[in-house]
């Protein structure tokens, strides 16, 4: 049995708000990764099995490797049918907010969610959730959300709704937001809920090897050229930084998803507690960082990287020159070790 943690009267609603709606739309974050486009994907299947109008609507394309996904393909994608995309929400009754907190992480769907006349509600394990949402069901603690979404789908008495599609969908989160269950994977109830997915017919192992097991040449070499040329090591400050210009991933022929888990790296090293990987966008820098412990790089992205995040994994933009930004996070090395290494 796995733990009862969700809050009853919240369950309740969001019951109502299902069995009364007649269209519903999900919708998931910009760059939709492998957590945010399972949790959509499973959640349509499932309400769709149980005969709901369901749309999902993403606001920018998906990886590639996670097109594969049951229902990926009939994903509408905002950046390509806004029209369609603003049609469906303002049509919606009921808006189901999947993976981030804060209409901002929407990005340009945001404004279709804020003017819908919907019933919303947030289902996420991202900290400091906003209040559009009523209920938000918000768990920071999961370490994904297709974990909270199959312990709200049980709740909902929903479980035999959950076909090897949907299962697969939901275990596809678990996998990619804990790195295979290599980290935040403490929970024992996670592995009650993986058991519970591939018995429902899972693949697992075709499951990890489209995931997390594949990788293009040029994402390969990319990898190699940043670790070897580009990978700064701070002994001493237990940090490491990673910096990719438009030309170095250009040269390597850089298509979105070739940095994903680059950032991980260096924390392989003995004595390395956080990461970051500073990648030049037009007119910005797309900032990702991770810690082990409780070094909270959420805290660093919030106060001077323009984002924020998730304890051990966080990221943001930051509105400068590639060598300013790498300035700003060498500059911070020494406070950062004060504020919360040497504490
Ligand atoms: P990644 O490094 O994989 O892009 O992002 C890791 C985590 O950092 C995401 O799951 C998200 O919680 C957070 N994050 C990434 N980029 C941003 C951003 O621009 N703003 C905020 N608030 N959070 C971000
Ligand atoms: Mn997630």
């Amino acid at each position: 049995m796995i733990s009862r943690i969700l809050d009853e009267k919240k369950i309740k609603r969001l019951a109502r708000l299902i069995d009364r709606a007649g269209r519903i739309v999900i919708t998931t974050h910009l760059s939709p990764d492998g957590d945010a486009m399972g949790s959509s994907l499973a959640l349509a299947r499932v309400l769709g099995n149980i005969g709901k109008d369901v749309a999902v609507i993403v606001p920018d394309q998906p990886l590639e490797q996670l097109m594969f996904l049951p229902g990926a393909k009939d994903v509408i994608v905002g950046s390509r049918y806004a029209d369609f995309a603003a049609a469906l929400f303002r049509k919606a009754n009921l808006i189901i907010c999947l993976d981030f907190n804060e209409l901002k992480r929407i990005d340009r769907l945001a404004p279709f969610v804020d003017a819908s006349k919907a019933a919303k509600v947030m289902i996420d394990h991202h900290l400091d959730p906003s209040d559009f949402a009523d209920p938000v069901i918000s768990h920071p603690e999961m370490s994904s959300t297709c974990m909270l979404l199959f312990r709200v789908l049980c709740r909902l008495e929903l479980f035999n709704f959950i076909d090897k599609e949907a299962a697969s969908c939901l275990l596809a989160g678990m996998m990619t937001d804990t790195g295979n269950f290599s980290y935040n994977a403490n929970d024992p109830d996670a592995y009650i809920i993986e058991a519970e997915l591939v018995r429902k017919g899972v693949d697992k192992v075709e499951l990890y090897n489209r995931l997390l097991n594949r990788v293009t040449e040029n994402c390969l070499r990319l990898t190699s050229y940043a670790l070897l040329n580009r990978m700064e090591v701070f002994a001493d400050a237990h940090a490491a930084l990673i910096c990719l210009t438009r030309d170095e991933l250009n040269n390597f022929h850089y298509v979105k998803g070739d940095t994903e888990g680059l950032v991980n790296r260096p924390l392989a090293i003995p004595g390395i507690i956080y990461s970051a990987f500073l990648r030049e966008e037009d007119g910005y820098v797309k900032v990702s960082m991770r810690s082990v412990g409780d070094f909270p790089v959420n805290k660093l992205c919030k106060d001077h990287f323009g984002g924020g995040g998730h304890l051990n994994a966080a990221g943001g933009e930051f509105p400068g020159t590639l060598d300013e930004c790498a300035d700003l996070f060498r500059s911070l090395l020494d406070e950062n070790k004060k504020l919360y290494i040497d504490k």
